[in-house]
């Protein structure tokens, strides 16, 4: 029997219309800032995304365009005018940013009530000690946390996969995905194990484990030999390859995840695709922490 699919794009539709529906009832329109440096064309395909999205729900984005060779000076300028306006209830800069910036300066100057991707220390550090779990954690406040984060525990939930007492294997590390997915699956009382890339017997260790998060950033990385039955799969990755059976498809461009979706649908229980899997809900939560910004500053 072939796995449920964890389906991001109907989570995404459904999460649309109750967004609607709060943003028709606000005084003014949530306004989203979206800074992107240089124009790499993924980057302005996920911008793309953001932007129907935002249409849909009847929310505003703002979208600056800075020149590739802009330097700290020019980025901190354009983030401080953003934090002033009262106009502008979320600030992202999209990653990936020019190596010759600093990405870590940068998240920091944004306004915290503002930083709807969940990446500045104050929010990263909220995500980090509301996940504690003992006696004080009803007085923390859960701050503004990283869209995909949010979107996978969206997902798993929707899906009713049960996530307490269970153990749940991270692939990656990352402050984007890997850390603060970790925190969040804390707070829901799974046993977590993060694995990065000098984790060994890394097919063993997914074995153990019946839900795998993976955010590796690597094209099949997680095939048959990682998987058994019954297990649920999240499935990060987001990679462009080439490839295709005729010689037309064999020139272009199409977009798989970490996980060779073909062998894992036969083995386990659920799993995500991609596209239409956690990508959708990325979109989907980032809105969701928008309308969050806006109650905090409006
Ligand atoms: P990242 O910063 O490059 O982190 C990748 C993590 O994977 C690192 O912790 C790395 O380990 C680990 N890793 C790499 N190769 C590995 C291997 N062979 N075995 C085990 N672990 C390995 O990437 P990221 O920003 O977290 O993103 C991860 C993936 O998710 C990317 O494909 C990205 O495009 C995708 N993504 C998708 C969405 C979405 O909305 N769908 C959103 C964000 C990111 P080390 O720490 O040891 O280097």
């Amino acid at each position: 029997m072939n796995a449920k699919i964890l389906d991001g794009k109907k989570l995404q539709d459904k999460i649309a219309v109750e967004l609607k529906k709060e943003v028709a009832g606000l005084k003014t329109v949530p306004n989203l800032a979206i800074v992107q440096i240089g124009e790499m064309p993924q980057s302005s395909a996920y911008i793309g995304m953001k932007k129907k999205f935002s249409e849909k729900i009847g929310a505003k984005v703002h979208h600056i365009i800075l020149p590739l060779g802009v330097d700290q000076k020019g980025v901190f300028s354009v983030i401080d005018e953003l934090n002033k306006r009262k106009d502008i209830h979320g600030i992202i800069v999209q990653l990936p940013i020019p190596k010759h910036l600093d990405r870590y300066q940068i998240m920091e100057a944004i306004d915290p009530s503002k930083d709807v991707d969940g990446l500045h220390s104050k929010n990263s550090a909220l995500v980090y000690e509301s996940a504690y779990g003992g006696k004080d954690q009803k007085n923390i406040p859960e701050g503004l946390v990283p869209a995909t984060a949010k979107g996978i525990i969206s997902l798993l939930k929707e899906n009713k996969v049960k996530i307490g007492g269970i153990k749940t294997l991270i692939i990656g590390r990352s402050l984007l995905v890997g850390k603060p997915t970790a925190m969040l699956l804390l707070k829901e009382n799974a046993t977590v194990t993060v694995a990065h890339s000098k984790t060994k017997d890394l097919n063993k260790l997914c074995k153990e484990n019946d839900i795998i998060i993976v955010a590796a950033g690597k094209a099949g990385l997680i095939g048959k030999g990682a998987l058994k039955k019954g297990q649920v799969v999240v499935d990060v990755g987001t990679n462009a390859v080439k490839g295709g059976k005729t010689l037309e498809e064999h020139e272009k461009i199409k977009l798989v995840g970490d996980v060779v979706f073909k062998e894992a649908e036969k083995i386990v229980g659920a799993i995500s695709p991609v596209p239409g899997g956690v990508g959708p809900m990325t979109v989907a939560s980032l809105f969701q922490n928008l309308l969050k910004a806006y109650n905090m500053q409006v």
